[in-house]
């Protein structure tokens, strides 16, 4: 059993470059145990309000900076997290609930957007555009446009920060981040990693604080001027309407319900495999994870008998135990509400293919907030489970009979995250995945995910992008200078 590292920070809100005292008081549990892990100081409307300020005042320094220099502390930072990975890994474990192996992978995904944007600072092209009038010219040029509002939810607590941070530093904006109320710690242990790769104070300034305290806060400062979030599709919802009223850019990753399309042609021992990951990473509290599995009537049968061995051969467990595949969910209310799902499903016509227990036998993970990773056939597309994000380790099979009718199946639901295709032919998956109404698919490949690619919702999923050249973008307005050209003849 890995242990949780002795802290090097403190559970505070840091500005300007120091801990600060908070008013209020998060209780963050271990979510496989329940017991206490850190009290954190939360920050209130005051301290809110001085970090976009110091974030202001440190704007005007770094906006001129060479990208270079600015690349180059992205880049140590990602040293810096490679060389505390284990740490972070274990903090990131205790405090999120999942498997040391995911948190290690999780702080490797993170440290890439520190290493990719720290690559791309350099990379930010304007043009000089030809203007109508013979004399004049057109300079282009993408500026940083400002203080940047960053709020991440607790699933991925480290890398949606990382992937957020290190566009807007990269681009030359400065920021406040509010990460979950669940998961402040990772974000708070960050911040002697930023000082250390020589990220000026003020810069950056990380405060836990309630989120809808802060949305209203970060809305309404004039030196605020853009928020970027990645939550439900309801907080968006309520930070675009907040946003609204001063016009504020919003940046927006959103919520899924992600269609996996089984082919008749697919293999299904790798297929199954893959599902089986899937929906086992993060217990399946991930906003890219499989929600529907459509597989051909076909092929269901064989598929459910491979999928269920898989399924009860798994192990659930404490995230810092060795060996584990699935650690508990968030808290004990999400295991409530997705075992809502799995009733309504089960009393609705569907039924329990399986459902692995066996961690219900260790003493150790009584006061855990454990769920059973449980399969499920003849879903239908009009139960609760299909048109919600379940977020946990459920499997949810719908059949269907002609490839067309289970794309139209796929499209028909208000998000578009991700989406997946398994099979043999690669026309036909590459033909399949052009008609997803997604914002990426992973043919063949269950985490396609990667910091050189955009990665962005459309629907309710989302506005904007995150990784690739694209994520630059979302930090940086466009100026265009109309001036005379230079005469050297006359
Ligand atoms: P959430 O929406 O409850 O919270 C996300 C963040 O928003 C938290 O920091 C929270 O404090 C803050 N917040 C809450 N109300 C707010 C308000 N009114 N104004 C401003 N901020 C507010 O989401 P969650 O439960 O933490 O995370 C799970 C959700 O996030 C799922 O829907 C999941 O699909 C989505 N998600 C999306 C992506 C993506 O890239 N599209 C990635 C991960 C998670």
């Amino acid at each position: 059993m890995k242990s949780v590292p002795h802290f090097w920070f403190e559970p505070t809100p840091w500005v300007d470059g120091q801990w600060r005292r908070g008013m209020g008081e998060i209780t963050v549990p271990n979510p496989a145990t329940n017991l206490t892990l850190a009290t954190v100081m939360r920050a209130e409307e005051e301290l809110i309000q001085q970090a976009i300020e110091g974030a202001d005042r440190a704007f005007a320094e770094w906006k001129r900076r060479s990208p270079v220099d600015r690349g180059n502390m992205l880049k140590r930072t990602a040293t810096l997290m490679i060389a505390r990975r284990d740490d972070l890994a274990a903090l990131l474990s205790a405090e999120q609930g999942k498997p040391f192996a995911q948190a290690l992978g999780e702080v490797d995904y993170a440290a890439s957007f520190f290493q990719w944007f720290g690559e791309e600072a350099r990379r930010s092209y304007g043009r000089v555009a030809a203007h109508p009038e013979a004399e004049r010219e057109f300079f282009v040029e993408h500026k940083p446009i400002g203080v940047a509002g960053l709020i991440t939810p607790w699933n991925f607590p480290l890398a949606q920060g990382a992937k957020k941070i290190a566009a807007a530093l990269a681009a030359g904006c400065t920021a406040v981040w509010k990460p979950a109320e669940r998961t402040p710690l990772i974000a708070l242990a960050m911040a002697p990693l930023f000082t250390e790769a020589g990220i000026p104070k003020g810069v950056l300034q990380i405060v836990p604080a309630r989120g809808a305290v802060v949305g209203k806060i970060f809305a309404e400062h004039p030196a605020m001027r853009v928020l970027s979030l990645t939550g439900s599709t309801a907080t968006g919802s309520a930070l675009m309407a907040d946003a609204a009223r001063s016009i504020k850019r919003v940046s927006l990753e959103l919520g899924g319900n992600a269609p996996f399309i089984v082919l008749p042609d697919a293999d299904l021992e790798f297929t199954a495999e893959h599902v089986l990951r899937l929906k086992l990473f993060v217990s399946g509290q991930v906003c890219v994870t499989a929600n529907r599995i459509f597989v051909h009537e076909s092929i269901e049968h064989e598929f459910l008998e491979i999928l269920s061995h898989k399924l009860k051969n798994s192990v659930v467990g404490n995230g810092l135990a060795e060996n584990v595949d699935a650690g508990p969910l968030i808290h004990r209310q999400a295991c409530q509400d997705v075992d809502a799902l799995v009733s309504q499903a089960i009393s609705a016509g569907a039924t329990l293919v399986c459902r692995n227990s066996t961690f219900e036998r260790d003493p150790s993970l009584k006061e855990g907030s454990f769920y059973a990773p449980t399969l499920l056939s003849d879903v239908q597309d009009t139960m609760q489970i299909a048109s919600h994000e379940i977020f946990g380790p459920v499997i949810p099979v719908l059949r269907y009979s002609s490839v067309a009718d289970a794309i139209c199946r796929a499209n028909d639901t208000p998000y578009g995250l991700a989406g997946y295709v398994y099979g043999q032919d690669m026309t036909r998956c590459r033909a399949v995945a052009r008609e997803l109404e997604v914002g990426i698919v992973g043919v063949n490949e269950w985490r396609p995910l990667k910091a050189e690619i955009p990665f962005g919702g459309i629907k309710q999923s989302g506005i904007g992008a995150e990784g690739g050249e694209e994520g630059l973008h979302e930090f940086l307005c466009t100026q265009v200078i109309s001036m005379p050209k230079p005469d050297l003849v006359r």
